[in-house]
């Protein structure tokens, strides 16, 4: 898979400060916000502040220092909503057509506050 960033995206206008988010958490490296639509009580996503499309390409180019403060914001933010220790969560991330991602722009869903169900539908 190719890894053409598109810096028009609408996660890379949050980080330039073009349109507003929720903030959940913010480190040098990595931002944390609600979800716009969420799909369970508790739906933050965190994303790295650098240019990545998706999880595949963040874990191959990303510095030891992003992929070590996105990993560590990412704890941070399951305790700091309550479900890490608690009844637990979900973390997901799509990428590509066949994951069907909308923004182009890495993120990790983190889902909880109710039971989930199964991680996807049998085809
Ligand atoms: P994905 O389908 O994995 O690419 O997920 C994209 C997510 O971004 C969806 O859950 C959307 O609800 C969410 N989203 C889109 N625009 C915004 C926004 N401006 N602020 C917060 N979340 C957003």
């Amino acid at each position: 898979m190719a890894h053409d960033y598109d810096s028009t995206n609408i996660f890379a206008r949050i980080l330039r400060g073009e349109i507003p988010n929720k903030t959940v958490m913010e480190t040098d490296h990595t931002l944390a916000f609600h979800d716009i639509k969420p799909a369970a009580p508790v739906h933050v996503l965190v994303i790295p502040k650098g240019p990545y499309v998706t999880f595949d390409h963040f874990a191959a180019a990303a510095s030891a220092e992003e992929i070590t403060d996105f990993h560590r914001t990412a704890a941070a933010v399951c305790a700091l909503v309550g479900v890490a220790p608690g009844e637990g969560y979900r973390a997901i991330t799509n990428a590509g057509a066949h994951g069907m991602q909308e923004v182009p722009h890495y993120h990790l869903h983190i889902l909880g506050g109710r039971v989930l169900g199964r991680l996807i539908e049998r085809a």
